[in-house]
């Protein structure tokens, strides 16, 4: 059961339940999206509906930030751990190389992605990167297009909030060979040093 801080929902799966989760819905080829709900991101929910109902349509919101915690202890809800961006993003990584799920990376500057794929292919022995594409790019057709095209399964798109979330709720119904999506913020950042 989600639950509902300020009218915005957060699940209260682990890293490994949204993976199990993940896993079944690919069985059975539906779409997954993944967002991190952080204190600031309730607050401009509160102000813009539109931010808000992006954050209740995804399949996931992951409790990015302490701030949820201490809300659900407050209320006695059944959130008790942090389950981060860049942690999830680690763990899809590492069951992408074990399941063998091709995965694409869309975002931040050139040097940035490129180093980032360096690095998670190295820490992901076996990984397949089906792509990737910074962040600044201007043609969005053909960059739709050539993500379809690449045989990627698992996209993660890290252009910042909301730009990344509404990025991903315009494209996924044309991005049907991809299966779980998440806007990752900077963690290409992350990964890449
Ligand atoms: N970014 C991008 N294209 C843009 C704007 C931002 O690729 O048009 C990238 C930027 O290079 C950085 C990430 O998006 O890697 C934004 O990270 P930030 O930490 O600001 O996002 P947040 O997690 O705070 O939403």
């Amino acid at each position: 059961m989600k639950e509902s801080y300020l009218g915005v929902n957060v699940s209260p799966l682990t890293y490994e339940g949204i993976i199990e989760e993940i896993r079944s819905r690919m069985l059975r080829r539906e779409q997954s999206t993944i967002i991190a709900v952080n204190p600031e991101k309730v607050m401009t929910a509160q102000k813009d509906p539109q931010v808000r109902e992006l954050i209740n349509g995804a399949t996931f919101q992951i409790a990015d930030g302490v701030g949820i915690l201490l809300a659900s202890k407050l209320k006695k809800g059944s959130i008790t751990s942090r389950v981060t961006g860049v942690d999830m993003m680690a763990r899809l990584l590492k069951f992408a190389a074990e399941d063998h799920h091709p995965i694409y990376l869309y975002g931040a500057k050139k040097e940035v992605v490129e180093q980032a794929a360096v690095k998670i292919t190295e820490q992901n022995p076996g990984i397949e990167i089906a792509g990737l594409t910074d962040g600044y790019e201007q043609d969005e057709e053909a960059l739709v297009q050539r993500i379809q095209e690449s045989g990627a399964e698992i996209l993660f798109v890290a252009l910042g909030s909301p730009k990344q979330e509404l990025w991903i709720r315009r494209n996924m119904d044309r991005l049907e060979n991809v299966l779980v999506f998440q806007g990752v913020g900077g963690s290409f950042d992350v990964f890449s040093g």
